[in-house]
């Protein structure tokens, strides 16, 4: 195996589609502005969340976000405010396997399972987790796994715009689109080019300009 490890959060983009992984690495990480205020909301959950305090900490840390997000910032923070939520013994937790050659930080970490949280900036699918989440999950169970000796078989997700967090178990089925998202990526370290898949969710996709716009044939399949 290539000594690159392999960042969970690559694992869930080509989990999602290979060729947005593709182009991923083309173009720097800009970290969305519901990205920051959402996870700065995360890091006050289990204690009292003063609105002016987490907007104030928000503006230091991204001074050029824009003040209209002061509302979106307010009405997560209502929409956490319904339920309970555990208290972290650590936040940003650095983790990788060298079994599986994957690394990655997690949110925010506790001492009783599950064991650790990831922390979404947006709102929960109707019932369950995405499928790009459920390979977040499993990428960093393994490398907490690995690192910690505890048997981890899963962790909550918090879609905290809508104050929702879910437990994600792992299963089979995760652990086969582990394999598959990353071979993807270790051809793509080898030179290799993805191809587009038979379905993908190109609607939201931000380089869906940039992209074949035509359908993938089977015989690529084949
Ligand atoms: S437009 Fe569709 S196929 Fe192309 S990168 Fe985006 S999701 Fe993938």
């Amino acid at each position: 195996m290539n000594n690159q490890l392999i960042p969970v959060s690559e694992l869930s983009s080509a989990a999602l589609c290979p060729v947005r992984a593709f182009f991923n690495r083309s173009n720097p990480f800009t970290e969305p502005a519901e990205y920051t205020i959402c996870k700065q909301i995360s890091s006050h959950l289990g204690s009292p969340v003063d609105k002016a305090v987490v907007w104030d900490e928000i503006c230091t840390i991204a001074p050029g976000t824009d003040p209209s997000y002061q509302s979106y910032c307010e009405s997560c923070i209502d929409a956490c405010a319904s339920r309970e939520w555990r208290v972290a013994s650590g936040n940003d937790f650095f983790v990788k396997s060298d079994r599986f050659g994957i690394c990655g930080t997690i949110d925010r970490v506790y001492t009783e399972s599950p064991y650790f949280s990831v922390t979404r900036s947006v709102k929960p699918p109707t019932s369950g987790i995405y499928p790009s989440d459920r390979i977040r999950v499993l990428g960093y169970a393994l490398c907490l796994s690995e690192m910690s000796g505890k048997e981890v078989n899963g962790a909550s997700v918090d879609y905290i715009p809508g104050g929702i967090s879910r437990y994600c178990e792992i299963q089979p089925r995760d652990m086969r689109r582990f394999y598959s998202a990353r071979q993807v990526l270790m051809n793509m370290n080898a030179g290799g080019v993805p191809k587009k898949p038979l379905i993908a969710p190109c609607e939201f996709c931000p380089y869906r300009e940039r992209c074949d716009p035509g359908p993938t044939r089977l015989s690529d399949l084949l």
